[in-house]
């Protein structure tokens, strides 16, 4: 019995790209003969032609299956998606605009077979073609997140993976609403290698990241794998306690010894303002964290399914 290989590939406004990316993939399957293929395209709520494409390709191949979510979810949800409904005894997670090459999947797939290995996945020995200041912002993450969380993040690394089967039902039994994939595949562990590339540049489209939309999404993961910021607010309350008790000592001795007025109004009202600061501050901190519990809690579906393929639910 053939092994089954799916591709999950979650698409966002990428009707430039999808037609190249067809292309690819079915090459790429036409030079795996010992393997069956499919194709899970998962559309995150497009406003342009994505549908229609995958539609389309989904009527002229039976390898294609697809998934329309009800509005834009994101592409960590549409990742869940696409894991939760491929089938393939290896799943491949690869973005449409052919930054993840294709046919890296045939190393991938004989690196599992012949190495033992659970999971195969990427990452860039490069930046190239990225803004030098959005690369300096990625690395400054990769730093922070090592240190704080018990997670080890690969700096460069990509959602680009193929695992097999039992990687993915653990991957899937995460049901955690504030998702942070590069985190989940490190946190359910299994035996992975790293494999290496230089950065493409995307074939057509544009990047859907803002500098805002990475900025809280770096901090979405920090908080998704590490507490030691609200134990950082104890720390610094801690702190400024004993610092606090040390002044008194001092202005009480200072005006047994010497007498007069201890200290002016305005260093009084520079003192308020940074201990207000610093409070406001850890109250952010603690605030952050209450809200991803809030919204944990509520137990909202990751994403919501419009139309599919008849393969899909
Ligand atoms: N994507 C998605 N939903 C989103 C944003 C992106 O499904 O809200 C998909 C997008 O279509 C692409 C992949 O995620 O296939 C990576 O996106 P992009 O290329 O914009 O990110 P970058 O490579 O710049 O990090
Ligand atoms: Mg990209």
């Amino acid at each position: 019995m053939k092994k089954k290989i799916s591709l999950v590939v979650p698409c966002y406004n990428e009707q430039e790209v999808l037609p190249h990316f067809y292309a690819e993939v079915v090459k790429l399957a036409a030079q795996m003969p010992s393997v069956s293929f499919e194709f899970v395209f998962v559309d995150d709520g497009s406003q342009d032609c994505t549908l229609p494409i995958v539609k389309d390709l989904q009527r002229a191949d039976r390898r294609v299956k697809y998934l329309s979510l009800s509005r834009n979810f994101g592409k960590e949800s549409a990742i869940y998606a696409g894991l939760k409904n491929a089938s393939g005894d290896y799943v491949a997670i690869m973005d449409a605009d052919l930054q993840d090459p294709p046919m890296l999947i045939k190393d991938m797939y004989h690196i599992i077979k012949t190495e033992g290995y659970d999971c195969v996945a990427t990452r860039r020995t490069n930046r190239k073609g990225e803004p030098p200041i959005r690369s300096f912002f990625a690395r400054q993450f990769y730093r922070i997140i090592n240190a704080l969380s018990n997670i080890e993040l690969v700096d460069g690394a990509r959602d680009f993976r193929l695992m097999n089967r039992q990687m993915v039902d653990s991957i899937v039994q995460i049901c955690e609403y504030n998702r942070f994939s590069k985190g989940i595949f490190a946190w359910v562990g299994y035996k992975t290698k790293w494999m290496e590339y230089d950065n493409h540049e995307r074939a057509a489209g544009q990047t859907k990241w803002s500098f805002w939309k990475l900025y809280s999404y770096s901090l979405d993961g920090i908080m998704a794998f590490s507490t030691t910021p609200l134990a950082v607010t104890s720390v610094v309350g801690l702190v400024f306690f004993l610092a606090s008790l040390m002044l008194i000592l001092v202005m009480v001795i200072r005006q047994l010894v010497w007498g007069g007025s201890v200290f002016g109004w305005s260093f009084m009202i520079c003192i308020l303002m940074f201990i207000t600061g610093i409070q406001l501050f850890c109250t952010g901190i603690v605030g952050q964290y209450v809200s991803k519990t809030y919204l944990e809690t509520k137990r909202r579906p990751i994403y919501i399914v419009k139309e599919f393929s008849d393969e899909c639910s």
